[in-house]
């Protein structure tokens, strides 16, 4: 693993006692077992992804772990209304994007191609991409996960090359939200297959696949502590401060 990740994808919310009570109330100080003398080492894996209206007041709050956004414009700069290009958020602190979300795919027809053109704007500026990728219900149920994530990979991965860190985010997108997940046993046997595939499609030095659906603090240690789990994409979980370190500090037992 090159880059284990535990992102909070906090979409269009902020958490309920503000991001100051997410950080003083719930996450920092819930938590005796954490050795917060060395809070730098001991975030290095976590990521957040808040809106981004709200990433200096985070950043000022709590200046560890990366900071990233949850889309971000294939564009450069210009007549683009309502963009966020990558420099703007380089100059905000962030570090990585989240790129083609169930949810951008959903309600903004955001396609593989678009996801595609994302990814190399992401590569080129140096702002770590999160890919997201996974099947519906349907295609679950009919057994066609594996074709589909195929699909996917392909039409966004093809004759990449670089020598960055590409972190893809596997999300059935029946798990989002629902409660539900597939077993553990069956995402630890998928992102074998996405590393497999993407290394076979493109050149990236290194692959890490995240998992992200429902995942809570009852059953996150369970995922973590498959071999191909590189970390979690954490949605509805991350808008409590608590249950989210106390997730990630299970990812970290399982380091
Ligand atoms: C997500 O939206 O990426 C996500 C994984 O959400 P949740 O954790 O709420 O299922």
């Amino acid at each position: 693993m090159s880059h284990p990740l535990v992102i909070a994808n906090w979409k269009m919310n902020i958490p309920s006692g503000g991001i100051s009570g997410w950080i003083q109330n719930e996450m920092i100080s819930s938590n005796d077992e954490v050795d917060f003398e060395n809070k730098s080492s001991y975030f290095k894996f976590m990521g957040i992804a808040p809106p981004t209206s709200h990433l200096t007041e985070l950043r000022n709050l709590f200046n560890f772990g990366f900071l990233g956004v949850q889309d971000i414009s294939k564009y450069y700069d210009g007549a683009k209304t309502g963009d966020i290009s990558a420099d703007m958020v380089i100059e905000k602190g962030c570090s990585f994007s989240i790129l083609g979300h169930s949810e951008r795919r959903e309600f903004y027809n955001e396609t593989n191609s678009i996801v595609s053109e994302k990814l190399r704007v992401c590569l080129e500026k140096d702002i770590m991409p999160v890919v997201c990728i996974g099947e519906s219900l349907e295609i679950y149920n009919a057994g066609k996960t594996l074709d589909i994530l195929e699909i996917q990979l392909k039409e966004i991965f093809t004759s990449i090359s670089t020598k960055k860190t590409a972190v893809i985010a596997y999300e059935p997108v029946w798990a989002i939200g629902s409660g539900k997940t597939p077993t553990t046993d069956e995402v630890n046997n998928i992102h074998q297959h996405i590393k497999d595939i993407v290394q076979s499609i493109a050149n990236i030095e290194a692959v890490n696949v995240i998992y992200g659906g429902s995942v809570n603090c009852d059953n996150a240690k369970s995922f973590f502590q498959q071999t191909n789990i590189d970390g979690a994409l954490i949605g509805g979980a991350s808008l409590d401060g608590k249950d989210f370190l106390g997730i990630y500090n299970d990812f970290m037992e399982t380091l």
